[in-house]
């Protein structure tokens, strides 16, 4: 598309386009950061102060059952199953990714444990989101040295593949569908059987790709998958995140933070644990109501929306993004980091830029909503819920103008903020 006016009219024939007006997002906003942190839904609105006032506020106690608040982990594990191509009891809607991470992986050595003791390789991502390495190092201390040996990661890039990594003492491989730097995705079906045939078990973030890209853990056949719900689910700040199970592992899959949640018969108060078969045994405590009533709300527009339709928005809005930016903006020392072949590219888009932080910084304050991140990275979530066409026009326009302007100069673009 080379005009406005060419947006403008790719927006009136869109399908998708009365998702928008689901969504309340102040004027003269374009927000292109909801694959860090999702719109706010205008009936989470409502559902948040029905949950607390009437329910919590009025009926007290009772809601445990009037209000059903005791299945609320289950009932939105099995929405989030749907969106997951999962099949009802194979997730749970709880904790936070992280300790998903954590859950699931120990569940799954445990497997291996049983099955391959001699296994003691952890595969993963050099360019994995943090927080998923640090907790591999964390359980690798737990595990400590058994019979004198330890476990170990192994980290893949792109100079060290997956292929080269797999090998008999690998137990189990966590890779994250879509990287949260530069968007690209992994081919879960042909990567989940690579990891399979070399004797492994897959552990499937999906962080960047639930409500972003097509997921179907049961066609790929993967063992293990976690995600979060704040980012293309718009469940709002801190919502609980997911952890399904494959129905093939429900009865051997054993995670160590065993609490009454999980236990099969949580109002007995046995003495002993005995856990709820499958993901129903990944709940550990007391959960979080009111962030999870108030994320229904966000689960249940992704699942009214077309997947199919999602996809091609997402990628045709990603596609005139880079566009935009190689044609309009030659000459600034913007390099795309994100691959530019459909099969192989999330919904976000990133460059790098050497003043990366500040253009965000300057970029933002004229109210196109972006982020940073290390290094030098300037990346776009592109949600096709409810931007479009013509956003993607105005934003790549701010973006002339401050790299034009070097509006980034100004002192006040310098400065980090706590969280960037
Ligand atoms: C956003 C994200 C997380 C976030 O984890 P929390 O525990 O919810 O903070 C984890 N992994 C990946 C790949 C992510 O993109």
């Amino acid at each position: 598309m080379s005009s406005r006016e060419a947006c403008v009219a790719a927006d009136q024939t869109d399908p998708l386009r009365p998702f928008r007006d689901l969504f309340d997002l102040p004027p003269g906003v374009i927000y292109l950061d909801g694959n860090s942190l999702g719109a706010l839904p205008k009936a989470a609105v409502e559902r948040a102060a029905s949950v607390v006032t009437v329910e919590w506020g009025r009926d007290l106690i009772g809601s445990w059952n009037t209000h059903d608040w005791f299945a609320l982990p289950t009932r939105i594990g099995d929405k989030i199953a749907q969106l997951i191509g999962g099949t009802p009891g194979s997730c749970v809607a709880t904790d936070t990714t992280s300790i998903n991470v954590f859950k699931a992986l120990a569940a799954a050595l445990g497997i291996q444990r049983e099955d391959a003791p001699a296994r003691r390789v952890i595969v993963s991502e050099q360019e994995n989101f943090p927080s998923d390495l640090y907790i591999i190092e964390g359980i690798i201390g737990m595990l400590g040295h058994p019979d004198g040996r330890p476990y170990e990661l192994r980290l893949i890039d792109d100079e060290h593949p997956l292929a080269d990594a797999l090998d008999d003492d690998v137990a189990v491989v966590l890779l994250t569908g879509v990287n949260y730097r530069t968007g690209a995705w992994w081919d879960m079906d042909a990567t989940t059987a690579e990891i399979h045939a070399a004797g492994a078990l897959a552990v499937w973030d999906l962080c960047h790709s639930i409500g972003a890209v097509p997921v179907d853990v049961t066609a790929a056949d993967a063992d293990f998958a976690v995600g979060c719900t704040y980012k293309y689910l718009n469940g709002g700040p801190g919502s609980p995140a997911f952890v399904w199970v494959s129905p093939k592992h429900a009865a051997r899959a054993k995670q160590p933070l065993s609490g009454w949640w999980g236990h099969a018969r949580p109002f007995e108060m046995a003495v002993g644990y005995d856990p709820a078969p499958g993901a129903a045994s990944f709940l550990v405590g007391t959960q979080p109501i009111v962030s999870l009533a108030t994320m229904e709300v966000g689960i249940d527009i992704a699942l009214s929306a077309d997947g199919q339709q999602l996809r091609s928005k997402s990628l045709a809005l990603t596609d005139l993004f880079i566009e935009l930016v190689e044609t309009r903006l030659a000459g600034h020392p913007l390099t795309l980091i994100t691959p530019r072949a459909h099969a192989d590219r999330g919904s976000h888009v990133s460059f790098l830029h050497p003043e990366g932080y500040a253009v965000m910084q300057a970029l933002i304050a004229r109210g196109v909503i972006g982020d940073y991140r290390e290094p030098h990275v300037l990346r776009f979530g592109i949600t096709p819920l409810y931007l479009g066409f013509a956003d993607v026009w105005d934003a790549v326009e701010s973006l002339r103008t401050v790299l034009d302007e070097e509006l980034w100069r100004a002192p006040e673009f310098q400065v980090r903020g706590a969280v960037t």
